[in-house]
């Protein structure tokens, strides 16, 4: 092995919300399922293999969806699920190595270089992942290997779904070659559109053209493209920071004209950003609620507990009393957007029954474990009601 060589895994679940959906939901298979905003200004999130051969994809917006294909079945994203099915899947990637960039809740980079000694070949680490992503959650996941970030993404995204591939340096160039030009992660519309304009279409095309005629084109950073045409990309896994702050907000499709309401979803972000700093043992100090005014004037205001905490009361009356002076300050209050997100993390302190916090936390506990064996949502404070007619 050379001493600068690396071996990257490129990870990605298959169709993920829909997977999970139809995993679930024996009665959903085969069908064309698409997860996604449902009001008018929904988008797609995900939809299964089914609803692709409609031409449905995500990031669409909804009612294109449903002109594309009126016979599916639509649904809202269930994230607290979502959440905990990807926990289970960071975890096989943590067995494996130290070194994990997860992108999103369903894809991730791993640098197994150092794996390799005690672990095997990197095929050995790569099937060992999916199989164990298999066992553990009865999802597809596609791996990609190679000696790179882009190559290991490629890999992943030529074998989709179910996909295993490995892109080796040395065949790089080769399997790269009839890839259209679009593929590369750097080259958006603007950029796809140029290189047509000079008949580069295909990836070969691009690293076999010569530079000095794309530059007066395309500007220097061509250079830059054409070798990640020919498969180099010297960008390093970014192991995980330690979660810098967690949220939650909801867009409307109708405005939010009236307090009550406004507070009984706060009060849902709340509860839903305390169980998730729960679940990662983490407690935050920092209150930042987010407030949109129709169509896009965005206010932030932030305050401080006086003690880190994931309790959803401890959140939620601060939150409302920074919800509550933004609305006074205002002659037509109305919301378009309300998130609110908890940062300043701390490590968990001891549990202390004697604190005067000791009863909340019990409430939150419970709910915990209600929400873990029934599903999110089962248990809810009564407040958040409100909130389910519009949702
Ligand atoms: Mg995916």
């Amino acid at each position: 092995m050379l001493p600068d060589q690396r071996f990257i895994i490129h990870v990605d679940m298959d169709a993920f919300y829909a997977s999970v959906e139809q995993r679930d939901r024996p009665e959903l298979r085969g069908l064309p399922l698409i997860v996604g905003g449902l009001g008018p200004r929904g988008v797609v999130s995900t939809c299964s293999y089914e609803a692709r051969r409609f031409g449905v994809h995500s990031a669409m917006p909804t009612a294109q969806a449903r002109r594309l294909c009126p016979d599916g079945v639509y649904l809202r994203p269930d994230h607290a699920r979502y959440e905990e099915v990807s926990e289970r899947v960071f975890e096989v990637f943590h067995e494996v190595t130290p070194l994990v960039e997860g992108l999103s809740l369903d894809e991730a980079f791993l640098d197994v270089t150092g794996s390799l000694r005690l672990l095997g070949s990197i095929e050995t680490i790569g099937r060992r992942i999916k199989d164990a992503i298999w066992e553990r959650t009865q999802l597809h996941a596609s791996v990609g290997m190679g000696p790179n970030k882009l190559l290991a993404k490629l890999a992943s995204e030529l074998s989709k779904p179910n996909g295993f591939h490995r892109i080796e340096a040395e065949r790089a160039a080769q399997e790269l070659a009839p890839l259209p030009v679009g593929r590369l992660w750097t080259v958006g519309k603007v950029t796809e559109q140029a290189l047509h304009r000079l008949g580069i279409r295909t990836m070969g095309e691009l690293a076999a053209s010569d530079t000095a005629r794309l530059a007066s084109a395309l500007g220097r950073q061509v250079a830059a493209l054409q070798a990640l045409a020919r498969g180099e990309d010297d960008r390093r896994v970014e192991p995980a920071q330690a979660e810098q702050s967690i949220g939650a907000e909801h867009t409307y499709d109708v405005d939010i004209t009236e307090l009550a309401l406004a507070e009984a979803w706060l009060l849902r972000h709340c509860e839903r950003i305390a169980a998730r700093a729960r679940q990662r043992g983490l407690q935050g100090r920092t209150v930042t609620v987010k407030l949109r005014e129709p169509p896009f004037v965005t206010h932030t205001r932030q305050a401080q507990l006086r003690a880190p905490s994931a309790s959803a009361i401890d959140l939620y009356e601060l939150a409302r009393g920074l919800l509550n002076a933004w609305w006074k300050s205002q002659q037509r209050p109305r919301l378009r957007l309300l998130g609110v997100s908890l940062s300043g993390f701390a490590a968990e302190r001891q549990q202390d029954l004697f604190d005067s916090s000791a009863e909340r936390r019990v409430t939150d506990q419970v709910q915990d474990s209600i929400n873990s064996r029934f599903g999110s949502g089962s248990l809810v404070r009564g407040g958040v009601l409100k909130t389910r007619q519009q949702d």
